[in-house]
């Protein structure tokens, strides 16, 4: 089947050489030339672990090429998919849906054949309705069809998560559309992955409620954190102890820093704003938003307060391990390393930096730091380190080095990935979330 995506980001890029691997042939469209530039030259635009060689594979079998021309990549396509990005609406927090709109209407210039337009981008109830009217305005109705068929992959897993996911849920009640969407996710069935065959709507709002859910899950544990500190309980024993339970689960019960990345921000505060426009309130979700919100500033405090007595970081160097909203990615959007660093520099430290992906995306938001080369040359001159993201090399770190290089042993890990006695029994001064310390 002939594919296009439209949009070769995180999800665009995954989809796509993924649906390649499946053996479609795949047409890869952005309009950013600089990404089709480094992808038609072999090269990939963003870090994710084994994409490059399932590129390399796809391109070389002649599934898979790049290109910016919307035209040339619509014309005889089965299949087309909207997979642009859609942030927050500057000013009120909907999703912009601007790059979404402006897809549909290049499409809609150059279908043919009975095309299946699909949105996986992540998008409102009703944007579908919005991008058939697009359409139809151009298109003859009995010539295409637009269904939902929201992402759930994950950044850093996202390959195994596009090949092997939970569910595949598909939101149109046209049997044509569902039969080329069967086609497409055929290899899946083969594994017997539940398809959720639903209406659009449905669809749709799926994809908010399953972020706002998890993003709600983290939330929660970081709360009881707060409480474990107050009351000398350990959080992991607290996360361990509910996880087992099956109606809870254990997974999203790891006490950190808050939420972050390219989803969870946007998507619980336009769901919000959906909701609202319905003329209803999610009051779970907005005090979620609130609370991750204050939490990056309470993270950036137990920072402070383990540095100075008087909350003043003049002439001190702080030291951070991790920049990425989680590991195995180059993302920065709205990671919590953002504002807890802004923080600790309005306090009035220097501050030093090493993530292994994400240093290049970091100096966007934060060009005036210093990053440096490895995590050891991160501690040296230290006044603390600081675990931001845990990063696997971060867990076997060289303990009796960075104390030397380190001005001061302190470490505050807001990923608690070390223990406290055994910190405790080297001599640092050891700080983590929702532990004794
Ligand atoms: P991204 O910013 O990485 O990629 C979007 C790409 O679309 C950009 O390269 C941009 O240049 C391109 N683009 C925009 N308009 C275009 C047009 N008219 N023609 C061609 N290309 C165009 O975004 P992303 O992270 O891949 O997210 C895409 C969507 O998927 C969003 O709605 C997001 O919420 C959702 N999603 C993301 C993830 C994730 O982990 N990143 C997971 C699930 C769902």
């Amino acid at each position: 089947m002939r594919v296009v995506m439209i949009g070769t980001g995180y999800v665009g890029l995954v989809s796509g050489v993924c649906f390649a691997d499946f053996g479609h042939d795949v047409i890869c469209v952005d309009k950013d030339p600089s990404k089709i530039d480094v992808l038609q030259n072999g090269g990939i635009p963003i870090f994710e672990p084994g994409l490059e060689s399932l590129v390399a594979k796809n391109v070389a079998a002649g599934r898979l090429s790049f290109t910016t021309k919307t035209k040339d990549a619509v014309a005889n396509a089965s299949a087309v998919f909207i997979a642009v990005g859609t942030p927050s609406r500057r000013g009120d927090g909907h999703a912009d849906l601007r790059y979404v709109y402006a897809a549909a209407k290049e499409i809609a210039g150059y279908i043919k054949g009975y095309t299946v337009v699909i949105n996986k981008s992540t998008v409102p109830v009703g944007t579908g309705d919005e991008v058939e009217a697009i359409i139809g305005n151009i298109c003859n109705s009995s010539n295409f069809d637009v269904v939902s068929n929201p992402e759930f992959l994950r950044e850093g897993a996202a390959i195994q998560d596009f090949k092997r996911p939970d569910r595949v849920v598909v939101g149109t009640l046209s049997d044509k559309a569902r039969s080329v969407m069967r086609s497409l996710y055929r290899p899946l069935f083969i594994n017997e992955t539940p398809m959720v065959l639903t209406d659009r709507r449905s669809s749709e709002l799926i994809k908010y409620a399953g972020n706002a859910f998890l993003a709600t899950k983290i939330t929660f544990i970081n709360e009881m954190a707060d409480l474990c500190e107050r009351v000398g309980a350990n959080v992991q024993e607290v996360s361990r102890g509910i996880g087992l339970d099956g109606r809870i689960g254990k997974k999203f019960l790891h006490a950190g820093p808050g939420y972050g990345g390219s989803c969870f921000p946007k998507d619980t505060l336009a769901v919000t704003k959906t909701a609202k426009d319905a003329g209803t309130t999610l009051q779970i979700i907005e005090a979620v938003i609130a609370v991750n919100e204050e939490r990056k500033e309470t993270m950036a405090s137990k920072v402070i307060n383990a540095v100075s007595k008087d909350g003043n970081l003049s002439g001190k160097t702080i030291s951070i391990l991790g920049l990425s909203y989680k590991p195995n990615t180059d993302d920065m959007r709205d990671s919590p390393s953002i504002p807890i660093i802004k923080k600790l520099v309005a306090s009035g430290a220097s501050i030093r930096a090493f993530d292994p992906e994400a240093m290049q995306e970091a100096k966007r938001e934060l060009p005036d730091i210093t990053y440096c080369r490895d995590p050891y040359e991160c501690a040296k001159g230290g006044d603390a380190l600081v675990i931001i993201t845990e990063w696997d090399q971060f867990r076997a770190l060289d303990l009796t080095r960075i104390k030397e290089l380190l001005n001061a042993p302190t470490l505050i890990d807001l990923r608690n990935i070390y223990s406290p006695d055994n910190m405790a029994a080297r001599g640092f001064n050891y700080t983590s979330v929702g532990r004794p310390s």
